[in-house]
């Protein structure tokens, strides 16, 4: 059986569909938040609400699994990130309880899914940054809350495999977007929230855009489908075993050009605002694909000007079927 935690979120969710439609057909799915609110519920998939910050709810998931893709984590773009470093931190719970579950199971693979914000962001001060490489972690001063989560959790994984034989797999998303993310309420990232608010401009014809920072803020944009299948690829590879290795694009975009393809889409001009004291992170991150390139002999390679279109398409339906009062992804509770 395999088991994704996370599944009513955006990655998790994907993931358990990539499973499914490989044929797949014993896959349990868990998420704390009620199914209701899952973004994809996937027919035929053991869906599952509970809470996996506590040890017994851990055990009982992963009863049976052969494979674990732990993708559960309260998490966000930089505004939330920025904010709830409390609740980013608290996540460090759901990997404790799930590698030591994992273990006693007799889990054969266990994957986990860090971030780009567990690298060095004194590294990630200037907009034309050099991509940053896996040795780019240490010396550790990660992004406060969120990226020392990510780094703990980490070290766990790696643990579990040197004393205890855990076969863990890692790797470390750069910025994740495509259809089924979260697009609206706070959490959502850049890709999303400019699709949004070009579709809202557009819409209520009031053609003015607000850019958090001033848009020469650069990183790389991963499309979900180079996500779920290089997580599947990470997960096979023997050689990748305790060792993070980047998952990311290596197409480096700033803000604003972000902004000129979305517009480009929605097939509209707007006029650029800008906001100093929103939340905006570092500077500039980019992945460097070298490692992966030579392991997997693969990267995610799929174009942002491509990637967008079905994401705009898909948050511009969500966004008239919310007005028109239907059914649309929402945020948790
Ligand atoms: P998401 O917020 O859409 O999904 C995470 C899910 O985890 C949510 O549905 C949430 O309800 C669930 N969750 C939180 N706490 C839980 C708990 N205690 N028990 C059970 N479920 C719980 O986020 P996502 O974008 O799908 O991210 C998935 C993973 O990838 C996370 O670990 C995230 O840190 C990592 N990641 C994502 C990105 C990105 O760009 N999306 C980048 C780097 C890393």
């Amino acid at each position: 059986m395999i088991l994704v935690t996370g599944a009513g979120g955006f990655i998790g969710g994907s993931l358990v569909r990539y499973f499914q439609e490989k044929g797949f057909s014993r896959i349990r799915a868990v998420d704390k938040k009620p199914l209701p609110y899952w973004y994809q519920v996937v027919p035929g998939v053991e869906s599952l609400c509970l809470d996996l910050s506590e040890p017994e709810p851990c055990r009982r998931v992963c009863e049976g699994a052969v494979e674990v893709y732990n993708l559960a984590a309260d998490m966000g773009g930089m505004g939330f990130i920025e904010r709830f470093r409390v609740e980013c931190l608290r996540s460090v719970l759901i990997n404790t309880h799930m590698t030591e579950a994992a273990y006693r199971a007799g889990v054969e693979r266990y994957f986990y899914s860090s971030s780009a914000c567990a690298y060095n962001i004194d590294l990630q001060q200037d907009p034309q940054v050099r991509a940053l490489k896996e040795s780019d972690a240490y010396p550790a001063n990660a992004e406060r809350g969120y990226g020392w989560e990510k780094l703990i959790s980490e070290i766990f994984c790696q643990e579990y495999w040197a004393e205890r034989g855990l076969r863990t797999f890692i790797a470390r998303f750069h910025n994740v977007y495509g259809p089924w993310g979260t697009w609206d309420g706070g959490r959502e990232k850049a890709p999303a929230a400019i699709s949004r608010k070009v579709i809202e401009a557009k819409d209520t014809g009031d053609q003015r855009i607000e850019i958090w920072g001033d848009g020469h803020q650069t990183r790389s944009f991963m499309y979900i489908a180079d996500c779920v299948e290089g997580i599947d690829r990470i997960t096979h590879c023997d050689e990748l075993i305790a060792t993070p290795i980047n998952l990311g694009s290596s197409e480096l975009v700033s803000i604003n050009d972000l902004v000129s393809i979305c517009e480009k889409i929605g097939g509209i001009r707007l006029e650029r605002s800008y906001d100093p004291d929103a939340p905006r992170g570092v500077a500039g991150r980019n992945s460097d694909n070298t490692f992966i390139r030579k392991v997997l002999g693969w990267e995610p390679s799929t174009p942002l000007r491509t990637g967008m279109v079905p994401t705009f398409q898909w948050i511009e339906r969500q966004y008239f079927d919310r007005k028109a009062g239907r059914r649309t992804v929402r945020d948790r509770l």
